[in-house]
């Protein structure tokens, strides 16, 4: 802390000043759900979620998957339609759903989800119920679907928000092997397809 009475310049000439070129909260958190996103065992998709409150504090993160319990070696991963118990709509929990659990009892009214795909009608409920403000979104290609029509027509009937997510740094790089951490930015079009 500074004594406003007394105020030291510390600040020499010439001297290494912060850097600039940080990673933006929007990137930092979309890149944390997409993170999460790769737990998931779908050989579809694979959508992971990151919740954060007002104070832009992570509060929790979820991927798409089988409940607790159901072993993902067992449970369908495919799409029958003429039998939905080999049909993994019938089992899988959204990645939404799995962040709003998982978050511990912290209050999470007036937070906001990234996500990787928009959210279904059901996740919609979820996070209405839950008094999420905003929905942040990497891709919508499921749009002209009833599920995401249902979803938005609450969302919008429940005053949340919700936006398409726009990167900064279009490449980030985690190096694990070589400890090295690269934000880049690519004049190349983007590619929102996430399955
Ligand atoms: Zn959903």
């Amino acid at each position: 802390m500074t004594d406003s009475k007394e105020v030291i310049n510390i600040k020499d000439e010439g001297e290494i000043r912060k850097r600039d070129d940080v990673i933006g909260w929007d990137d930092l958190f979309m890149g944390i759900a997409f993170m999460a996103g790769t737990r998931s065992k779908d050989p579809c998709t694979q959508v992971g979620a990151c919740i954060v409150d007002e104070n832009k504090r992570i509060v929790s993160i979820g991927y798409n998957g089988m409940p607790e319990g159901c072993n993902d070696d067992v449970f369908p991963w495919g799409k029958d339609p003429n039998n939905p118990l080999k049909n993994k709509h019938t089992f899988v929990c959204h990645a939404e759903l799995n962040a709003i659990l998982n978050r511990h009892g912290a209050d999470i009214k007036g937070s906001t989800i990234y996500v990787s795909l928009f959210p279904c009608n059901q996740c919609a409920k979820l996070i209405i119920q839950s008094g999420l403000k905003e929905i942040v979104y990497y891709c919508d290609k499921h749009a002209k679907k009833p599920s995401t029509i249902a979803s938005k027509m609450m969302l919008d009937a429940a005053s949340i928000k919700y936006r398409v997510y726009v990167p900064e740094k279009e490449v980030i790089l985690v190096d694990l092997a070589k400890k090295v951490v690269n934000l880049l930015t690519k004049s190349s079009d983007k590619d929102h397809d996430t399955t």
